[in-house]
């Protein structure tokens, strides 16, 4: 070895070195402990006369990284190599046409990755964010790479003593927002509980001080507890012949911090700190069995809580963690929760995936964690969202539980907890998602925004006219929904305004204006609002119609518009006009005597349509709201505030829509829903934007929002449904849903 190492140095490396080699022995060819000799040769003098803040030479670090590795992660002679050369390409001469050159092409792709992620968090924040996407990108070409930079991580964490306070904070808090949430997602439970832990002790010193004290001074009281509490258990399973050990596991500090806020509960509130856990040694057959027969013991004493049952042997999750949860009331009335597993289930729930490779082979992955690196895949590739909006999906997807639910034809689906149907209509198909109108949940009808629970069996409704809506990104969680729905929008968009463009200059040039960037200002001056996009998609859907733009030719000369806006911008409010596609407005009405086209807003306490009679109502900051004349309102309008009550009229043209709210009763039959469903947006071509209706014990009752062009076609419409066997009665409702 290198001569600028000292004596004790030299010590040093060659003990970890043969703890190394000790690890690996009985999984590792002669062959590749040579070459991780050779590794070792080239990063001792990549990294010689680098010594690390501690003071020690630097190539500790990497070795280090090679045996978390090794040891707590169980990956193998490849991952080891790699660990010990994942700083040579960054910090030395070397480059990766060496590392290919030397050691081959699978070694150097890994450490390319590595390396490129390796300023993942020197940067400022979007950076960072893009540069994590980056990291997870390499999840698609090995998740040694992710693992490697996770051991990193874990050994940098672990020596961070010698660092600077801001420092220490800043990369602990950087552990606790990505790589902690990682590991546990990666099923390396140890590794996330021992991220979290040593984040806490730099983010929050005194509060780990002070729990880790409380902690040790409760210890000795608790486990004389746990004792008296495991003894008959204890003695019950050896009468049976079962072989096992129990052990206590003390919550981590980390998690009772967490538990202290989410509850606003005092540290000695607190009744879980211990679990007991039974590990069971039996051969993989007759695993579950002898699993349940224990957990049948164990309530024989202890009664369980029915709401804290957590059976993961019959559904593992999806990082592959096995075990049987039950929290059963001990003696002196406290809670104690006990895990039940095996020891082959124990070792995977400590090691994780890497246990899974021991399981099965150094390369093969086990199909459940593939199924999530694969859905984690298609998120990345089809996500054209920013970086830092994706960090956040992604954090939600890596923090969330899991829920299972079924198809009709009883297929799992696994999901993150908040899930609602149409996440779970997009995770079935992107086309299934993009058509749906609505749900039923175990033979009931729900709202799209249903939030599904574990067990629950789902049938999506679709229908070819259905468009995901935009209110829909205000439901769901999963990464896929979110990325589909938003391009959908976009691509409807991006159309619909192409479409406007055309139609305003023609409009335009009817009216002897030549639409160019001066005017396309002016009407967003006009119009308020944002931007040019949003302009020709207004005029695409119809919604800036001759009147509205006669009125803008008017302003432009002064006017009655003039007058009502200066009379509100002197309040220091204006009145809104169409300014977003969430309350389009369609420039329908006139007001006053003189047939004035004025900004306005249909009141959605009565939502008017086209032929209701209505008013109009000068509001102070919202310009003109138009009521119908039997709106619970109207009266008390009318009466009080006679003086800003304005005539409106309705200007007849079919293009523009309008939505109403229709109660439905009736008797619950077969295939109900779907016939309405068809009469509406099938035979009569008419868009439905919600439904919900509900049966119970042969009736039922529903609502459903259609978009009419006006009064009449609204009767129409009325007047089929009420021809569908079964169905009672069928009203406008005055309130939209
Ligand atoms: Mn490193």
């Amino acid at each position: 070895m290198s001569k600028t190492i000292s004596e004790k140095d030299n010590k040093a490396i060659c003990e970890r070195y043969r703890s190394i080699l000790r690890s690996l022995r009985d999984r590792s060819t002669s062959q590749e402990l040579a070459t991780i000799r050779r590794a070792l040769d080239l990063a001792l003098d990549a990294h010689s006369n680098v010594r690390r803040k501690s003071g020690e030479p630097y190539i500790l670090h990497p070795m280090e990284v090679a045996m978390i590795v090794v040891d707590e992660i169980g990956l193998g002679a490849t991952s080891v190599v790699s660990a010990l050369l994942h700083d040579v390409v960054e910090d030395s001469d070397y480059r990766l046409e060496d590392i290919d050159r030397l050691f081959g092409e699978k070694i150097a792709r890994i450490i390319d990755g590595l390396t490129k992620i390796s300023g993942v968090f020197d940067q400022h924040t979007s950076a960072q964010a893009e540069n994590f996407r980056k990291m997870l990108l390499t999840l698609g070409d090995d998740v040694r790479v992710i693992l490697i930079k996770l051991a990193d991580r874990l050994h940098n964490m672990r020596t961070m003593d010698s660092m600077p306070a801001h420092k220490q904070v800043k990369i602990a808090s950087e552990t606790l927002y990505l790589y902690a949430p990682l590991a546990h997602r990666l099923g390396l439970y140890n590794i996330k509980t021992e991220l979290e832990d040593l984040s806490l002790k730099y983010t929050e010193p005194e509060v780990y001080r002070d729990i880790s004290m409380r902690m040790k001074a409760a210890q000795a009281d608790e486990l004389r507890y746990l004792k008296k509490f495991s003894s008959p258990i204890d003695a019950a399973l050896k009468d049976e012949g079962i072989k096992f050990t129990i052990k206590e596991r003390a919550k981590s500090i980390y998690s009772i911090r967490k538990k202290m806020i989410n509850q606003s509960v005092s540290f000695d509130e607190i009744y879980d700190k211990y679990a007991i856990r039974i590990i069971l040694d039996t051969p993989l057959e007759g695993e579950k069995a002898i699993c349940w027969r224990v957990f049948s013991i164990v309530t024989d004493f202890y009664h369980p809580n029915p709401d804290r049952m957590r059976d993961w042997i019959s559904t593992p999750k999806s990082t592959g963690y096995e075990s049987l949860h039950t929290t059963v009331m001990g003696p002196d009335g406290n809670w104690v929760e006990v895990q039940i597993r095996s020891k082959r289930m124990d070792e995977q729930a400590e090691k994780g995936l890497a246990s899974h490779w021991k399981y099965k082979g150094d390369d093969e992955v086990d199909s459940r964690f593939e199924q999530w690196i694969n859905r984690v895949r298609e998120a990345l590739e089809s996500n054209n969202s920013t970086a830092l909006e994706f960090i956040d999906d992604f954090r939600f997807n890596l923090f969330s539980d899991e829920i299972f639910v079924f198809t009709p034809k009883g297929e799992l689906k696994t999901l993150p907890k908040g899930a609602c149907c149409i996440d779970f209509s997009f995770e079935i198909h992107t086309d299934i998602g993009l058509r749906t109108l609505g749900a039923k949940v175990n033979g009931k009808m729900v709202q799209l925004n249903y939030k599904l629970k574990s067990g629950d069996q789902i049938e999506i409704i679709t229908s070819s006219n259905q468009k995901p809506k935009e209110e829909w990104l205000n439901y769901v969680v999963t990464s896929k929904a979110r990325t589909k729905i938003k391009s959908s929008l976009n691509e409807e968009r991006k159309q619909i305004a192409e479409y406007g463009k055309e139609i305003l200059t023609r409009k335009l040039n009817f009216l002897k204006i030549k639409l160019n960037d001066q005017v396309e200002t002016q009407l967003l001056n006009f119009l308020k609002l944002r931007d040019s996009q949003e302009l020709y998609y207004q005029a695409g859907l119809q919604l800036l119609d001759n009147q509205l733009l006669k009125s803008f030719v008017k302003e432009r000369n002064g006017g009655f518009v003039g007058y009502i806006r200066n009379r509100f911008k002197k309040q220091g409010a204006s009145p809104q006009i169409i300014s977003n596609s969430q309350d389009k407005t369609p420039s329908k009405l006139v007001f006053g005597t003189e047939e004035q086209d004025l900004p306005y807003k249909l009141s959605p306490c009565c939502s008017p349509i086209d032929g209701d009679d209505v008013f109009g109502y000068i509001t102070i900051n919202e310009g003109i709201k138009v009521h119908r004349k039997d709106c619970p309102n109207a009266i008390a309008l009318q009466s009080r505030y006679g003086n800003r009550i304005i005539k409106a009229t309705w200007i007849s043209s079919d293009v523009v829509e309008f939505t109403a709210n229709l109660v439905i009763k009736g008797i619950d039959t077969v295939g109900l829903v779907n016939r309405i469903t068809q009469l509406i947006s099938h035979d009569l071509d008419v868009n439905i934007r919600s439904i919900n209706i509900n049966g119970d014990a042969g009736i039922f009752e529903g609502s459903i929002v259609v978009v009419v062009r006006n009064r009449v076609h609204l009767q129409n419409i009325i007047n089929e449904i009420k021809k569908i066997e079964g169905i009672k009665s069928v009203e406008r409702y005055l309130k939209n849903a």
